[in-house]
């Protein structure tokens, strides 16, 4: 599956309309920072837990004040449920932790570009700062396919940094199928 790997680039919110009470404009500033790829670092070792589980290795992280409250990586085939992404994975812990739906005072990190499900879930869980590594052009929902994180008709938008260690987020991804599509060729040999 190839994922084009240019520079870091933003996706901003036209209007954020919940304006978050622990967020700092620092922290919501549409560029990479030295923490991002940490945080983003710490998505890719779940994103390899997944694979060493023969799952699509797509991690996630979420953050609040600087430190990780979740990390959880995609669980679908061992969980035989098709909602188990890792950004739910890394919500449902987050608002169980916190006693609270309502996660706005949080950044969630995420290897692969969410899909409608997760910033749907992304959008409800108030979210205002998402930070994802590669795009994905087959299913994305924020910048690829669908932008739906920048909708203007939903009563809250989320900032978007895409791009943070893009190349290792998509190539862990491409491995993952590359090795999958020749165990199905030995197989069908
Ligand atoms: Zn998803």
């Amino acid at each position: 599956m190839p994922f084009p790997f240019s520079k870091p680039h933003v996706l901003v919110a036209s209007k954020l309309v919940e304006a978050p009470d622990l967020i700092t404009s620092k922290d919501l500033k549409p560029s990479s920072n030295a923490r991002d790829e940490e945080f983003m670092e710490l998505a890719l070792e779940q994103a390899r837990v997944a694979a060493s589980r023969g799952e699509v290795p797509v991690g996630a992280v979420l953050v609040r004040e600087e430190h990780v409250l979740a990390v959880g990586h995609n669980n679908r085939e061992e969980r035989q449920n098709p909602t188990a992404h890792a950004e739910i994975s890394v919500i449902e812990q987050g608002a169980s932790q916190l006693g609270t739906w309502r996660l706005s005072e949080t950044i969630l990190y995420v290897t692969l570009e969410p899909c409608l499900m997760c910033v749907g879930a992304i959008i409800q869980a108030r979210i205002p700062r998402l930070v994802f590594g590669a795009m994905d052009p087959k299913g994305g929902a924020c910048g690829s396919m669908f932008q739906v994180h920048e909708e203007p008709r939903l009563n809250h938008q989320v900032t978007v940094l895409s791009g943070v260690l893009e190349e290792a987020c998509g190539a862990i991804l491409q491995s993952f199928f590359q090795e999958l599509r020749l165990q199905e060729s030995t197989l069908a040999q």
